[in-house]
């Protein structure tokens, strides 16, 4: 039994996308709201498929591409890392 991620209507256009579908036909927005952090030559990434309401990923806290996409509004900044406090090195 494969696992696969569910699909859902376009966040933007509502609009269903294919089975194979990264992004949306009509719009262009991507189709799942995977993790940004893409893998590369030095990391593995983690593009982690988040619910579409998810504005960080929930595996590793940053930002879904729905939110570097423009597609979710958020009222806090991203938190996942420590905040560097003034005077405090
Ligand atoms: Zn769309
Ligand atoms: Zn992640």
């Amino acid at each position: 039994m494969s696992k696969k991620p569910e699909r859902h209507p376009c966040i933007r256009c509502s609009r269903m996308p294919d089975e194979n579908d990264k992004y949306c036909a009509v719009c262009g927005a991507p189709v799942l709201n995977r993790c940004s952090d893409e893998p590369g030559i030095l990391k593995k990434g983690c593009t982690f498929v988040n619910p579409p309401t998810a504005a960080y990923c929930v595996k590793c806290g940053e930002p879904t591409l729905y939110l570097t996409h423009g597609l979710l509004q958020t009222a806090y900044p991203s938190a996942n890392k420590p905040s560097s406090i003034a005077g405090f090195r």
